[in-house]
């Protein structure tokens, strides 16, 4: 018996990084997983993994959402686990910050995760029972250069910890991790990269960055029953980083 044995779970941004490897743990793990993503041809690639599903969903759309949720539901019947996954980043420095960067990140990494709470909570509470995890960031407990995306992250926490509260009645319980630096092909896209690396690495108690496997672990703990009582947690997975 896997960890997930038969669970149905979404994982949103399940094409790259730490939902890749999250798309690979829980499979293993027993579960079926339906990997949503915005870049098709990435999910075709998940997709040849046995028990992964790509299906396309844009997380800032709420009608997507429901046409998403709906077909999920018609095949699968339920949705037992949710991880809102997906986001993106950026760094820029504050004087160059434009109102179309910042309402771009909260649009997909702080509205997106509230659509999959609010459509596949319902869900969850026709069943009475569901998993959801978040991943923000250890930007939003700590101050760093990145601005926007820090305050996305920081709202995404927030909108996690209410959902703790409402969703908990109903059996449903919501958890969110804060990762550091992970080597997926996020922080690549990052500028002047290897300087920013080895300052990162420096300022690390671990001094070294992490891997998306050692995210996906902590996450398929909080989504599986082992965690059967834990709600509203926050788990920061950073090598130490924000506890300096
Ligand atoms: P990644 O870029 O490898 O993966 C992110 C995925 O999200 C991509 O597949 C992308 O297509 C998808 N996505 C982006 N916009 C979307 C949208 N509108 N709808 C659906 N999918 C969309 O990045 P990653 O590092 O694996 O990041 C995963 C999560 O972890 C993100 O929320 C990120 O902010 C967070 N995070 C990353 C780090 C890090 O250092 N890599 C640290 C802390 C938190």
């Amino acid at each position: 018996m896997g960890r997930l044995q038969d669970k149905i779970a979404v994982i949103t941004g399940g094409a790259s990084g730490m939902g890749a490897a999250m798309a690979k743990l829980f499979a293993k793990e027993g579960a079926t997983v339906i990997a949503a993503d915005i870049n098709e041809d990435n999910l075709k690639k998940i997709a040849e993994q046995e028990n992964v599903e790509g299906l396309r969903l844009d997380v800032t759309s709420d009608e997507g959402w429901a046409d998403f949720v709906k077909t999920v539901i018609d095949k699968y019947g339920r949705i037992d686990i949710l991880i809102n996954n997906a986001g993106i980043t950026s760094n820029k420095p504050l004087d160059q910050i434009t109102e179309q960067d910042w309402t771009l990140l909260h649009k997909i990494n702080s509205f997106g995760p509230f659509l999959g709470i609010k459509h596949v909570g319902e869900e969850m509470k026709k069943a009475g029972k569901g998993a959801i995890v978040n991943t923000s960031s250890y930007t939003a407990i700590i101050g760093s250069g990145f601005n926007p995306y820090s305050a996305s992250k920081g709202s995404l926490r927030a909108i996690a910890k209410a959902a703790a509260v409402e969703l908990g009645p109903h059996n449903i319980r919501v958890n969110t991790v804060f990762p550091g630096v992970i080597e997926t092909p996020m922080i690549a896209g990052i500028g002047e990269y290897k300087e920013a690396m080895d300052r990162l690495i420096q300022a690390t108690p671990m001094k070294r960055l992490g891997q998306p496997e050692e995210v996906a672990n902590a996450i398929l703990f909080l989504a599986s029953d082992e965690a059967s009582y834990i709600n509203g947690g926050e788990l920061v997975i950073d090598g130490g980083y924000a506890a300096q």
